[in-house]
């Protein structure tokens, strides 16, 4: 008998834990918002933001463009890419601090972020639905991290050990600050992708301790490359704790330099893009992925403070890209030689650098510029890099990386499943599974429609009025987009549909009717207010001819030349298509007062995943010219022998075994 009651006792105590545990696991934050509201970023309290998200689970998409992307991300991206971190040690790293494993510490001192950028994926593909499987895989993860960390709460597989001695003494170098805003931002993706706290718990703990030592009053610091800082204030976002973003303004505005224990020069926190105060920065000139990061934090940090002197450097850094230093393709970072922006109009194509995290920190900075205004030019960039520089880096199959995207290639470029700097794929693969989450937003006045793909949202407006909305298209291949929309009620809202740069014109109809009492303007989003009721429908149709895009002539070696572009895809001529002459020795006959005449373009479902072929009748010279003189004193002779000119997506170049391709192809007056 008294063993019974033992028994009893013992078994409602364990109940009792358990039962406390799940509480404390399903708990949310203080003044956080519900998890199940959470956006790529959760604009929706921030004061300074016109746009508010719409959570990744709130959108399913349909068949299209970025299904199979995602599904293959899904299937066989993750899964693939967590066999390769484990062959390469990365998740052992965790395991020997732990003594689950009693091996080496192996790779550079920044893979603990490649595999925390790996998390996020995972976490931010079971935003789109549960997946058991790779929610289990995931777990195991999280198991390891976490064991191997700290009791004060740092947490840093490089720092740890052998070299705890090291610890905060080399911030430009070490990427602990980076790696812990990695850590962040998977902890956040996978609360709310679970509801689970425990990864993001972690995280909290070790930016805690970080906070404890560093700070305005305290011992100086530095990330040496951004990322903290947008993790920090979508931290404050999650937990509604002020000290997260307050750190995040310090790390980017408040540094005191002269107290800085490191041996440091004007030049380094220049290239880093840290240390010197955000608000002083003039120009990008510096590593291409730690600019855009730290643009990004800014940006975040702008729309919880408001701060005028952020939002005027924004602008001017935003300007300086965007009207010198941006690829056709969305590319940023031209530069080899550290990885950089390099000077006003130095786009080299064959030496192009752009690497894909890059262009990833370019969609994602212009994210959130979006969200602050509303403004289509920012949507436009975020799509022109989606469709192609960022694109280009991953393979069709899902399992093959580019590091490097350039616009011309003379046949040594070819994807890799691995990198020993890994950052890109697992960068790529958060980025995918983001897209559900970049196509609406939401504000006071309505919903708007960012990018369009065949999808069903359900999701409610501002002010709690839900409502359904499905979209159905071939965008980017046809020109054509039907969206019926489902409110609860009849109700007076506005709809937002982006009108992009790329389209000559457009046309808006509601329920059969042109809408024609206002024009529809490229490079703008086209407002139509009304009492919506159910089934409503309204369809957009762009213009979507082929165009020729011409460069500012002082971008010295694109002059002479034209990149093919239709709807957001940009072309290139690769070397499969052009079996009996060098793409390099083909030239495009235009009429330069109707450059877009003569070409003809076709859906090919059976050719690199199903893509639109562009084609024209072009010329190539008789003699290649490779077999010519380097120069001579009379201008060279006119090709003249026909050619058929085929051009494939950019993105969807290299997937046939190493080849050679141009993005920008010289041009004759036809
Ligand atoms: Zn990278």
């Amino acid at each position: 008998m008294p063993h019974r009651i033992f028994l009893t006792i013992f078994l409602t105590a364990i109940l009792l834990i358990i039962g406390c545990k799940n509480k404390k696991q399903q708990a949310v934050y203080q003044s956080a918002r519900p998890v199940h509201e959470m956006g790529i970023i959760s604009t929706s309290s921030s004061p300074n933001a016109k746009l508010h998200d719409v959570p990744i689970s709130a959108v399913t998409l349909g068949d299209g463009f970025w299904q199979p992307r995602l599904q293959a991300n899904k299937d066989r991206s993750i899964p693939e890419l967590l066999r390769l971190l484990e062959e390469h040690g990365v998740v052992d790293n965790f395991r020997r601090l732990s003594g689950r494993r009693n091996v080496e510490r192996r790779g550079y001192l920044f893979t603990d972020s490649d595999l925390f950028k790996w998390m996020e994926a995972a976490a931010l593909v079971l935003q789109s639905g549960d997946d058991p499987q790779l929610k289990a895989k995931l777990d195991s993860v999280i198991d390891d991290v976490l064991a191997a960390q700290g009791k004060d709460g740092y947490l840093n597989t490089y720092h740890q050990g052998e070299r705890a001695n090291e610890r905060f003494t080399k911030f430009k170098s070490n990427h602990e600050l980076y790696c812990l805003g990695h850590l962040i931002q998977a902890g956040i993706a996978y609360y709310c992708g679970s509801g689970e706290r425990r990864l993001l718990d972690g995280a909290i703990k070790y930016a805690d301790y970080v906070i404890s030592l560093f700070g305005p009053d305290k011992r100086q610091c530095f990330p040496g490359h951004p990322e903290i800082e947008m993790a920090l204030v979508e931290l404050y976002r999650t937990t509604g704790d002020r000290k997260y973003l307050d750190f995040a303004d310090y790390l980017l505005n408040h540094v005191q330099l002269d107290k800085i224990e490191e041996k440091m020069t004007a030049s380094d926190f220049q290239y880093l893009f840290s240390g010197l105060p955000f608000t002083s920065r003039k120009e990008l000139k510096s590593h291409a992925v730690r600019a855009m990061y730290a643009c990004c934090g800014a940006t975040d940090l702008y729309m919880e403070t408001g701060n005028p002197a952020v939002w005027e450097t924004l602008q001017t850094l935003w300007k300086d890209m965007s009207q010198y230093k941006i690829y056709v393709t969305g590319g940023v970072g031209s530069r080899y030689q550290g990885e950089a922006f390099g000077n006003k109009y130095e786009l080299p194509n064959e030496r192009a650098y752009t690497e894909t995290c890059a262009a990833i920190g370019n969609i994602m900075w212009n994210w959130r510029l979006l969200n602050v205004t509303g403004d289509e030019r920012y949507t436009e960039i975020m799509e022109r890099a989606l469709y192609n520089g960022f694109l280009s880096g991953v393979s069709l199959t899902g399992d093959r990386y580019f590091y490097r995207n350039p616009l011309t290639s003379f046949g040594d470029n070819e994807r890799q499943p691995w990198y020993n700097c890994t950052c890109c794929p697992p960068n790529v693969e958060r980025t995918l599974a983001k897209i559900p989450g970049y196509i609406y937003s939401t504000s006071p006045e309505g919903l708007w429609v960012h990018l369009y793909h065949s999808n069903e949202l359900n999701w409610h407006l501002d002010d709690g009025q839900k409502i359904r909305v499905k979209q159905v298209t071939k965008y980017p291949w046809e020109n054509k987009v039907e969206i019926t929309l489902n409110p609860k009620t009849k109700k007076e809202f506005s709809l937002f549909l982006r009108i992009p740069e790329w389209t000559p014109g457009a046309s808006v109809s509601l329920n059969g009717e042109e809408l024609k009492d206002k024009p529809v303007n490229p490079g703008s989003y086209f407002e139509i207010r009304r009492k919506w009721k159910r089934k409503d429908v309204v369809v957009v149709e762009f213009e979507m001819p082929v165009r020729a895009v011409f460069s500012n002539p002082r971008l010295g070696e694109d002059l002479g030349s034209v990149a093919l572009q239709r709807g957001p895809v940009v072309y290139c001529l690769e070397s499969p298509d052009f079996p009996n002459t060098s793409v390099f020795d083909v030239a495009l006959p235009l009429d330069p007062e109707n450059p877009q005449k003569g070409f003809t373009t076709q859906f090919q479902p059976d050719l690199l995943g199903g893509i639109v072929v562009l084609r024209k009748n072009a010329l190539a010279y008789e003699i290649p010219m490779t077999d010519q003189p380097l120069y001579r004193y009379a201008p060279f002779k006119r090709p003249t022998r026909s050619v058929e000119l085929k051009a494939i997506p950019y993105y969807a170049w290299a997937n046939r075994g190493v080849s050679k391709m141009e993005v920008w192809v010289p041009w004759v007056k036809e």
